[in-house]
């Protein structure tokens, strides 16, 4: 659905003169960031003498482009150019200095055509913006990468272990891999970026970011940087997985289960799929690093395609259910009065924001406002609000018995908060979420709260954790959820100290609950994906999701089918839809057999050439996504 707008250059164009073409190599192919879009965006332009010796692949330029000026890369220069006549020249060099590399426009191109994209989408993902005042602090250097052939590279999933932090695992794979050339590491999230830099600097480790949360002009810096003669560690976000880091040997895929290593504008790549791409087309050692694999992960392994690392570990489980809907088991209680005596204790909640649904106390009834919202509580005291009106119910009554008395169920932090402290008076209550996260808490005896991503570490870890409602973290209903849930226990448990203990609010028979004692996640992953099999659904098959108008969508489902009835798609091809998702929208799910990915793949890159053609907006497609 996102429509790229063409990059507007604000100097105005004044002609030029016609200038002689070079003399070696006269033209240019280059991608053209037209905003039109075609899947093959490159086109051929006239290399100016004057500017010959700065056209290299890499190089950002300017060219005429439907009667404007817009930004393009130069991707090869050429003897004869592959049409003939009203070739236009470049008009101006924007810098210097190559962005890329042969094989990392190479690269590019393949990761286009695998999820049936423009260049230009992950272009602006791949490079950071320029900043003029670095181009001309920086010289241009390029010389040939070399390749790399010595030998066979590792292709592993380290799994993390307990009582340390991952950030220091990885630390210290990062320094052992750097006697061997370049590493680039990529981590989920600002947060875990940090605490890596913190680990290698600890470890006495040179090394840069490249993320979008430092200025612009040092990424950009960085960036180039990258590219220059030396061995470097990069640490980035997803976007810096395409970096063409200079005598790269090995790529680092940190917490590799995050939904944070899935692109969030269309196509929606991801950073496991390229670092494998990577690995075949530069033998690059790869490591993934996490606590639990993903399933896509877990079935290389299963294959022996992929080497898991892990070592033994114990710990100490209890799982307590709770029968009357009380926050915390009535059993628990000892517990966590022990673990207060030793240190923090975090309690893991899933949810934000104070009660998220509120029943009667007598009759038990939901309270539900005259649309049909649901009812929240915000805050202590606050009147009732509903979640899709935002009327608010002062003086709230039970619709069905009338009387007045609340009970908030779905309790949010706020709420945990507040109950769990008067649970255990004279505690420090720390709360950790959203927008206030809290990065580190001391080694004292306190109520540490948090939720999913905001967990506060300590030194020397938790005396205990508790992970509160432990069935709610299972039961989203994404094909995701359990993959999810399985890393967040795993991940949060490990934060543990040594003598600490695990305490589940779940029932004591949930797999959960052993895979964690033993730290070992085997029999849950295998559970699932024999059951992934039987159906199959991913990873035994791949998927896509076609997402557009509502009112095209019949003749789009129309389509599909006829093109499986004539055996255009593999007849083994499902699909599922259209289904409104709101909006306008609607989508259609697609599940096919790996094998046929490209005949797939190319009637998708074909229905969009039509619909470009046809002046119609381009489908947001997306290649086996996280989540459907
Ligand atoms: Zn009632
Ligand atoms: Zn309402």
């Amino acid at each position: 659905m996102v429509s790229t707008r063409p990059f507007h250059l604000k100097a105005e164009v004044i002609p030029r003169p016609v200038e002689r073409l070079a003399e070696l190599l006269p033209y240019a192919r280059a991608w053209v960031d037209s905003g039109i879009s075609h899947l093959d965006a490159s086109y051929d332009y006239g290399v100016p003498e004057s500017f010959s010796d700065l056209i290299a692949p890499g190089v950002r330029i300017q060219v005429p482009f439907n009667g404007r000026e817009v930004e393009a890369i130069v991707l090869e220069r050429l003897e004869k150019p592959s049409v003939s006549g009203g070739i236009s020249a470049i008009s101006r060099v924007i810098s210097a200095h190559p962005i890329a590399t042969v094989e990392s426009l190479a690269l590019i191109e393949s990761i286009a055509q695998h999820w049936v994209t423009n260049p230009w989408q992950l272009l602006r993902s791949a490079i950071p913006p320029r900043v003029a005042s670095v181009d001309r602090n920086i010289f241009p250097e390029t010389s040939l990468n070399q390749m790399n052939d010595d030998g066979k590279r590792s292709f592993a999933y380290q799994a993390d272990a307990p009582f340390v932090s991952p950030a220091t695992s990885a630390a210290e794979i990062i320094s052992r891999e750097r006697e061997h050339g370049s590493v680039l590491v990529i981590a989920p999230n600002t947060r875990d970026i940090a605490a890596i830099c913190a680990a290698l600097s600890k470890l006495g480790v040179a090394h840069f970011r490249l993320d979008s949360s430092i200025p612009r002009a040092m990424r950009y810096a960085n960036y180039l940087q990258s590219m220059r003669e030396g061995d470097w560690v990069v640490v980035g976000a997803r976007g810096a997985i395409f970096t063409p880091v200079k005598n790269l040997r090995t790529i680092l895929v940190f917490k590799e289960s995050s939904h944070q290593h899935y692109e969030i504008r269309s196509p929606g790549w991801n950073v496991r799929d390229i670092a494998i791409l990577r690995r075949k087309r530069e033998n690059l050692t790869v490591i993934f690093t996490g606590c639990v694999p993903s399933l896509d992960l877990s079935l290389l392994i299963e294959n022996n395609e992929l080497t898991f690392i892990t070592k033994p570990h114990r710990l100490n489980v209890r799982a307590f259910s709770s029968e009357d809907g009380s926050l915390l088991p009535g059993r628990i209680f000892d517990d966590i009065r022990k673990g207060l005596s030793n240190g923090p204790v975090l309690f893991l909640m899933p949810r934000k924001g104070y009660g998220n649904a509120l029943l009667c106390a007598h009759c038990k009834n939901m309270a539900m406002c005259s649309c049909g919202g649901r009812l929240v509580v915000t805050a202590k005291n606050a009147a009732p609000l509903c979640v899709l009106c935002s009327r608010r119910y002062e003086g709230w009554k039970c619709q069905w018995c009338q009387r007045d008395r609340q009970y908030i169920v779905a309790r949010g932090i706020d709420r945990a908060g507040e109950e769990i402290s008067r649970a255990f008076p004279n505690f420090p209550t720390i709360l950790s979420f959203g927008g206030v996260i809290k990065d580190q808490v001391s080694n004292r005896p306190a109520l540490v709260l948090a939720t999913p991503g905001a967990v506060p570490t300590v030194e020397t870890g938790y005396a205990a954790v508790v992970i509160m409602e432990g069935l709610n973290f299972f039961s989203h209903p994404d094909l995701r959820a359990q993959e999810r849930a399985r890393e967040l226990f795993f991940e949060t448990s490990g934060m543990l100290n040594p003598d600490g203990f695990v305490l589940l609010c779940i029932q004591d028979s949930h797999p959960i609950v052993s895979a964690i004692s033993r730290w070992n996640p085997g029999a849950m992953i295998r559970r699932e994906l024999s059951e992934r099999l039987e159906v199959p659904l991913p990873p035994y098959v791949s998927s896509a999701v076609l997402v557009g108008t509502e009112s095209e969508f019949t003749s789009i489902a129309t389509g599909l089918r006829k093109a499986i009835a004539e055996n255009r798609l593999a007849h083994t091809t499902k699909f599922y839809g259209p289904t409104n998702i709101g909006k306008g929208l609607s989508k259609i799910v697609l599940y096919f057999p790996h094998k046929d990915s490209t005949v797939v793949k190319s009637f998708f890159a074909e229905l969009q050439r039509r619909r470009s053609i046809a002046k119609k907006e381009r489908l947001e497609m997306r290649i086996d996504p996280y989540s459907l």
